[in-house]
Parts: structure tokens; sequence; C-alpha cells
């Protein structure tokens, strides 16, 4: 028979120390409805792409409703928040006669002004008007923070595994895999959860670290190679936003029975565990100076860029790393992509293309961010509300939206600056200006493991600095309320 499955998400990442919050405009820009949502999601490496390529497969009929992106920012607005999901609600109240079941994508680390789990609320409400009986699977990014309550108005959830995030699609599709084989009767899901009890930030969370490496390929072998249905999901959580349930957790899918299921989260729980100290620093991070004494000298003995890894900055428009490059513009080449500067932006694009125009650039966004920097600079390129479709392995497929672009020259830097604020993570950002990735000394990032998929193996180096910002490797100067850390 042929199955109707509503399609529905929620996404954005809150690090909740930083002070401004994301308004309803900012998700709108970011939010598809109805066949919109399945144009714009198609054939690419996202979770509704995974969502729709197994229902493809599999001749069921998606009954798309929403799916709407605040980003990766500060906290989500109640109101906005409260909104998108009352959307969601009422378009499966409308469909729930004729689907036969949910297929959810929401992020995990979402925070508002008044809810520390808005994605626990939000699936809740969706759970109430679904029923008890329909089958309702979630797949939430790896940086998810989860308890037992998070996740207990879903039959099964299912998270990314990789950090950079190279699977979103594959993640899409173990949950529309595990929805598919529950409608036919060939398993009958539990689920379980179980909490380490470890906060990791995130430029440790990336998988190709040891020993996460192994905790992660340890989670893959254990849904892999079972003889019976189960998939394990590890996710490393988010250590930037302040709630109770903040930190990792291991969550197990199995067709058999919640102690069996708890057995096998517990199990993998228990290593990450066992391997907490390790885990805790599998980097080393370095003060402003010293990272850039260290990349100046690999970058003169090598013909590959070495990458400044500016991670603590969670807004894309921290100049801490900019201000010390900037004396260096002259001896090096420097690349700065996707610094975020609206203002910037549109008095450049007022300038016009080939002009001089001092600007007091990046360092905005809030206190933390560095301040602005007075630069003369000329305008090399200007592109008017750019977007396009990824090409890194991450982005596959994948809108990014920047809005108004422009590519300046500071001293001979080139610094490409973006009215909506995005990580450079691959090699796009230097491909959609027209530069070469290779043409550079340095490069200034600000991705945390993303950049990775990119940049691991083509650098010379990846030197990380830690600044003075609101995503410090050291999380123990965060002023947690209500995380445990
Ligand atoms: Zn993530």
């Amino acid at each position: 028979m042929s199955y109707r499955i509503a399609l529905a998400g929620l996404h954005m990442e809150c690090a909740t120390f930083l002070p401004h919050v994301t308004g309803h405009d900012v998700f709108e820009a970011g939010t598809k409805r109805g066949p919109d949502l399945v144009e714009t999601f198609h054939n690419s490496n996202t979770v509704m792409g995974g969502f729709l390529r197994v229902l493809d497969e599999a001749g069921a009929e998606p009954v798309p409703i929403l799916h709407a992106d605040g980003g990766a920012a500060g906290l989500a607005d109640q109101a906005a928040v409260a909104a998108y999901r009352q959307e969601i609600v009422d378009g499966i109240g409308a469909v729930r006669g004729s689907v036969d079941g949910v297929l959810l994508h929401l992020h995990g680390a979402m925070v508002t002004q008044d809810e520390l789990d808005p994605d626990a609320r939000t699936l809740d409400a969706i759970r109430l008007t679904a029923g008890p009986h329909m089958p309702i699977m979630v797949a939430l990014d790896y940086h998810a923070n989860l308890d037992a309550q998070s996740i207990a108005g879903a039959t099964a959830v299912f998270g990314y595994r990789y950090s950079p995030h190279i699977d979103m699609g594959a993640t899409g599709e173990r949950a529309a895999r595990c929805l598919l084989k529950t409608l036919r009767g060939e398993i009958r899901p539990a689920m379980a959860l179980a909490r380490p009890g470890l906060i990791l930030p995130s430029i440790f969370s990336a998988t190709d670290l040891v020993p996460l490496k192994g905790l992660v390929e340890r989670a893959k072998r254990a849904s892999d190679d079972a003889a019976g249905y189960r998939d394990v999901s590890l996710f490393a959580g988010f250590a930037y936003a302040d709630v109770p349930n903040c930190g990792a957790s291991v969550v197990a899918v199995v067709d058999g029975t919640g102690e069996e299921a708890q057995a096998l989260a517990d199990d993998l729980s228990d290593q990450v565990d066992h391997h907490r100290q390790a885990l805790a620093a599998p980097v080393p991070v370095y003060g402003l100076e010293e990272c850039i004494e260290k990349a100046c000298a690999i970058a003169g003995a090598s013909d590959r860029p070495v990458v400044i890894l500016e991670h603590a900055d969670r807004a894309n428009d921290s100049t801490h790393g900019l201000r010390h490059l900037l004396a260096l513009s002259d001896q090096m080449r420097i690349a700065v992509p996707f610094l975020w500067d609206p203002g910037s932006v549109a008095e450049a694009i007022a300038a016009g293309q080939g002009a001089e125009v001092a600007l007091c650039l990046g360092g905005h966004s809030a206190p933390k961010a560095g301040g602005p920097i007075r630069v003369t600079a000329r305008v090399d390129a200007v592109k008017r509300d750019f977007r396009y479709r990824g090409t890194g392995e991450m982005r596959a497929g994948s809108e990014v939206r920047l809005g108004d672009s422009v590519l300046l020259d500071v001293g001979g830097m080139k610094i490409s600056v973006t009215s909506l604020s995005q990580s450079a993570i691959d090699f796009d950002p230097f491909l959609q200006f027209d530069l070469d990735p290779k043409a550079f000394d340095i490069v200034l990032l600000r991705s945390k493991t993303h950049f990775r998929a990119a940049w691991d193996g083509f650098a010379a180096a990846i030197v990380i600095i830690d600044t003075a910002d609101y995503g410090p490797a050291d999380i123990s100067k965060l002023p947690y309320e209500h995380a445990r850390p």
C-alpha cells in the first residue's frame, strides 16, 4: 500500500550567552511551506532531503507542512517559536485522518526566553494532536541537548553521526526507513536514552578527533552489525546552551523491549564516561598572539594556506583575529571569508564597485565580539540578495543565503562581508567570489567542526585560537545557571 507521511521541521541552535534574540523575520526568511518545501530540499544533503529520498523510493506520498529554520545564533524568540509550533500542529491536525506517520526535523538545542526545551514542547504538542498510535520519527542534530523528557513524544529519534554534519541526508533516511518498517509491521521500535554527564565544547566535538572517532564508530557498528533492527545515536550536546539537559547523550532504538534499548544506550554512555579526560582536550588551543606567530611560521614554509580558527565567535562577526591579521596584510596573503556586517555591506554597496570606502568593520553584534575596526576598503565585488547551492560535502545541494554581500580588499586582505550570518565551512566562500583558496597564506575561519570536511588535509595546518568571546574552549569560564558542568 502507499503511505502518506506528514513532513515538518522547526530548527535552530541557540547559544544562550549571546545577547541577541533571533526573531520571526529571520525564521521566516528560512521557512518553506507545502510544495515549496519539497522543491527546496529535494536532492540536497539535508534531513528533509533524506526523508524525501526514502519516501520517493518507497512510493510513499510526502505531505509537506512546514520547515522553519532560524540558523545558529542566540535565543530563539518565544512568540516566533510558538507561532511555528502552532502552524505545524494545525497542519498535522488538518491531515491527521489521512496520514500514516510523521517525519520531523528538530535541532535539539533550541532555547527561547521562556522555554529551556522548546523542542520537547513542540514534539509533545505534535504527539497530542497526532494521537498516541501515530508513529513520529524525529531526526536531530548531533549537538542536541537531550534527556528522556525531550524525546518522550517521539516513537524513535535519530542523530547525525558526524561533525562535520556530512550525513544530514543519511540521518533523515534512517528516520524515514524506521518509519516505513514500523508501518509495514516489520519492527516495533522501543527507545531509551542514557547520559554520561559530560559537556563538550563544540570545538572538541569534531568526530575525526580521537577518542571521539572510536566512540562514533562504535555507535555505527552497534547499528549496522546487529542481527535485528538497531540504531544507536551518540549526541555530543551543545555546551553554549545553558539548559538543565546540556551535555552528551546516547539514544538507542531497537526492535525489542525498552530494557534492551536501555542496555544498549547505557553501554555506549559508559564508554563515553570512560574516555572523559581525553574527550575534554583532544587538540591544543592557543592565545591570540601565540596562534598568529605559529600560523605565520607554518605558512612561511608551506605552499598551502594555514587555517586560523577563531572558534569562540558564535556570530561570525568577531574582530579579535582580524585586528591582529590586518597588521600583517602587507606581508601575507590573507582571506577572511563571510564576516557578518550588514551595515558595512550597505555602505560598500552605496559607494559602488571599484570605490574606496571608509568602514567600521565587524564586531557590532555584542560586547565580546572585539568591537568594529576602522578600515579603508576597496569594493571588489557586489552581490545583491546573494544565494547559491552548496557544492561542499556537507552543504551539497543546500541553499546558502547570504543576503546582500560584498568582497572587500583592505590593504591586500580579501574580506567577504555578508548581510545574513553564515559560517564559511568549505571552498564555496572562495569560489563564489572568484577566489582560489590555494592563493592565500592564511585563512581566518569561525567554524567549529564543519570546516574539517574541506580543510582537513588541504590546509598546511589548523591552528585554533581561543579568544575572549561567547564560545570559549574552557567552558568553566561560562556563567551557567541551569547546566551542570
Ligand atoms: Zn550541529
